[in-house]
């Protein structure tokens, strides 16, 4: 029904579940059993429940429901199964997938939790990780042997802005075989589709863009019905990564307005990256969309707009880089992103301190980059701040 749908309107009306009441928002059932009028009943659920019966909270609940349908249909997937958090989706998805013996190819340039279960975790339980530069599809091809059970990539690095490309990667993958997860978090759901391109899993952080207002975590992994049902669920509902009713609720609300958000955000990112780019206080200016991004023709062919965030490398390192931090007035020093308010961190020595400092210089992480991410405040405002902001380096 949902198919012929345009993103918009699968964001507000995909997936409700309205009860007797014929309630406008969808209601937040905050409860974490179901009861059984008999225990026939109970006993048949047990054996197979429908799609409108429920058991426990840790396995399934209405409201937790509709947000992974709303978000399902949205991405083009046949189902969706929501976590408590990002790092909960990407957990799952690698661990329901994987065994020991298994070998997977990853791009080296990860969130740093992504990089921890990839590089520390697996490799525990007898998984080989082998690590690549995500942008060489030499590399891929030559990593990415007969055998190779899964491929994991970030569509775009955080936080230097590098693209994977995501089609070519899946073509790579799928001719040994191997199941392709990507975390789709910087592209968000509306500016890259990786199941269009060729993509087997999908992982969000739905605290990011899909809240977009800071309150609550929450993730998602999209797929098949076969692995969300047959490989993730039972892992899922029994290791205990469920996501809460309430904060399912505050997620559905926030899918509601994602394009709006999304595309505004975007739109100031592309004009606050042209408007920056050639100051004299900076060495380069990275996003996406801008002409002079290395990657520019791949980023308009695999993304519709170029993120809500962009990078910036400041000439004089940290020390300038502090000053700069230190005197914005409207951007606040944070680590989200995808928010309403306009978020900027120093990488280097915050969300990839834990990397060597070898890690960093092949990651393009210097003591100058700034990651901004860019919020819904008036464009003006943001581009006089970052200005004065430079003027007091
Ligand atoms: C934030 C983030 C995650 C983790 O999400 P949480 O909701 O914080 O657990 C994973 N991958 C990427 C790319 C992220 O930005």
């Amino acid at each position: 029904m949902t198919d012929d749908w345009k993103d918009k309107t699968k964001l507000v009306h995909a997936g409700v579940r309205r009860s007797g009441y014929g309630e406008v928002s969808e209601a937040i059932f905050l409860t974490q059993g179901f009861v059984y009028d008999t225990a026939e009943m109970a006993e048949a659920r047990f054996v197979e429940a429908g799609p409108d019966e429920f058991i426990y909270a840790r396995y399934g609940n209405p409201t937790v429901r509709m947000f992974e349908e709303r978000i399902a249909a949205l991405e083009g997937t046949e189902d969706a199964f929501a976590t408590a958090s990002g790092m909960a989706a990407v957990n799952a998805a690698l661990f329901a997938m994987l065994k020991a013996g298994d070998r997977v190819v990853s791009s080296r340039a990860l969130f740093g939790s992504c990089l921890y279960i990839l590089e520390d975790v697996l490799p525990r339980f007898g998984v080989e990780v082998e690590f690549v530069d995500g942008t060489d599809l030499a590399a891929w091809e030559k990593a990415v042997t007969p055998g190779t059970k899964a491929v994991f990539f970030e569509s775009i690095a955080n936080p230097t802005l590098d693209l994977i490309d995501i089609k070519s990667v899946c073509e790579i993958a799928h001719r040994v075989g191997a199941s392709v997860v990507v975390d789709n978090v910087f592209s968000t759901p509306l500016f890259a589709r990786p199941i269009e391109l060729g993509a087997d899993v999908i992982v969000y952080s739905a605290t990011k863009h899909i809240d977009g207002q800071g309150r609550v975590l929450g993730g998602v992994v999209l797929g098949t019905q076969e692995f969300i049902r047959k490989t993730l669920e039972p892992y899922l509902k029994h290791t205990g990564g469920a996501l809460s009713p309430f904060n399912a609720w505050v997620l559905l609300k926030g899918l509601e307005t994602l394009k709006l958000r999304c595309d505004a955000q975007a739109a100031s990112a592309l004009e606050i990256a042209s408007a920056l780019e050639g100051d004299a206080r900076l060495n380069t200016v990275n996003f996406p969309h801008l002409p002079s991004h290395p990657q520019y023709d791949l980023a308009k062919a695999q993304m519709t707009a170029g993120g809500t965030v962009l990078s910036l490398d400041i000439k004089g390192g940290k020390t300038s880089a502090f000053r700069m931090l230190n005197a914005l007035r409207i951007v606040t020093i944070s680590n989200n992103l995808g928010d309403a308010k306009s978020i900027v961190t120093h990488p280097a020595t915050t969300t990839h301190q834990r990397l060597t400092e070898d890690q960093r210089a092949m990651l393009g992480i210097t003591d100058g980059l700034i990651r901004l991410s860019v919020g819904l405040e008036d464009v003006s405002d943001l581009i006089g701040d970052l200005k004065q902001a430079l003027d007091a380096i």
